[in-house]
């Protein structure tokens, strides 16, 4: 385990198989271009180790040029792709082949697409070391593709974390395990959104409410505020498949994150099994699920009261509360097994003093962290 700044990571690609992965590249592209003199583009910083091994493994004439782009602050791409150091002009009618260190979400690469889409090349290729199918957007064919590996933050063999790291001859992979992942069941109006708000403080975690997250889509009239709207007035739930992709965005959203609360999520079994799937291949889990209990007559007080002063459309109508809860007694009640079996399942009274629960909520979570 090695550690950079504050995070640990542990070993993931040894030497000789980035050198086997960096030689087999280059001989699958020899062998399409070696009668050709290709233009090999580095994409700057992270690639200059896999360049300068590529082009000792690359027995052709070739040329080599960079250029330089930036899209990550620390473990997350910041979405917002600057050009650092441009094309170089001499590049009309050749053959131009992208050297990429990494793809992760192809933000960058569409950049990069649109850096070249003016230069009148004869051929333009895309060659990336690493590659990661599970979170790319699939906008482009990758024609070449080193190793593939899982959604998790890789340090090593010229990429960094916040600038440390890039001189690792292996790849690391950023360590989860002393992560703390809690789901916080509860019928609406239980205080999952109260309670989240105190543990996400104490235990540094990212608190992602999906009942927020719709929200804020709703306010800013986009296609997803759009679509939950119809579902949200009359107190159902959103279908599965939109809310798991959204769950899975603000995930990985905050890939750097030291855990999760999810509040609001799941809310059914298919959606439990997404996440546990989706966890699994992140190399992460969920540690504990706790459930808010409170009756149902107070809850339908206290949303009452809620949607007096927040005005929020689904608090402010008796049955469509109630309607809320046939939602939970039928979809979400079910999950109190789900968790059970796997032996995570925690419950705590709901009714009391906030302190007082947020109190209850930290002996359950001082159990397993
Ligand atoms: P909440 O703020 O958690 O009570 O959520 C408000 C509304 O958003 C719910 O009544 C649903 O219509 C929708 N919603 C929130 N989370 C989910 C989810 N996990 N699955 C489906 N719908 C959801």
């Amino acid at each position: 385990m090695i550690k950079l700044h504050d995070k640990l990571f542990k070993p993931f690609l040894g030497e000789t198989r980035i050198l086997n992965a960096v030689q087999k590249m280059a001989s699958d592209i020899a062998e399409d271009y070696k009668d050709d003199v290709p233009i090999f583009v580095g994409v700057l910083n992270g690639s200059f180790m896999f360049v300068s091994d590529f082009l000792k493994a690359y027995e052709y004439p070739c040329e080599v040029s960079f250029v330089k782009l930036s899209s990550y602050q620390g473990l997350t791409s910041t979405g917002i792709v600057e050009t650092l150091l441009d094309v170089s002009e001499n590049i009309e009618g050749r053959s131009v082949i992208i050297l990429e260190d990494i793809i992760d979400t192809g933000r960058t690469l569409q950049k990069l697409v649109n850096l070249f889409s003016g230069a009148n090349v004869k051929e333009f290729k895309i060659a990336s070391l690493f590659y990661k199918p599970d979170v790319y957007n699939g906008e482009y064919v990758i024609d070449y593709v080193g190793l593939e590996i899982p959604d998790s933050f890789i340090v090593g063999y010229g990429l960094d974390y916040k600038e440390l790291g890039r001189n690792l001859k292996e790849v690391y992979q950023l360590n989860q395990t002393n992560m703390i992942n809690l789901v916080l069941f509860g019928k609406p109006g239980a205080g999952k959104g109260t309670q989240a708000g105190f543990l996400k403080e104490k235990y540094g975690l990212k608190h992602i409410s999906t009942g927020d997250v719709f929200r804020f889509n709703m306010k800013n009239g986009t296609e997803l505020g759009k679509l939950a709207k119809s579902y949200i007035d009359k107190g159902d739930l959103v279908p599965d498949e939109v809310t798991i992709n959204m769950l899975k965005d603000e995930v990985e959203k905050n890939s750097d994150a030291a855990g999760f609360i999810f509040d609001g999520f799941p809310r059914t079994t298919a959606q439990a099994e997404a996440l546990d799937n989706f966890l699994e291949s992140k190399d992460m889990k969920i540690d504990a699920t706790i459930a808010l209990e409170a009756d149902e007559d107070v809850l339908v007080a206290r949303l009452l009261e809620r949607g007096r002063e927040s005005g929020r459309s689904d608090d402010q109508d008796e049955s469509k509360i109630r309607n809320r809860f046939d939602e939970y007694n039928q979809k979400t009640a079910p999950l109190k097994d789900y968790y059970s079996k796997q032996g995570k399942f925690h419950s705590v009274n709901g009714i009391g003093q906030i302190a007082e629960i947020t109190e209850r909520l930290a002996k359950v979570i001082a159990r397993f962290s």
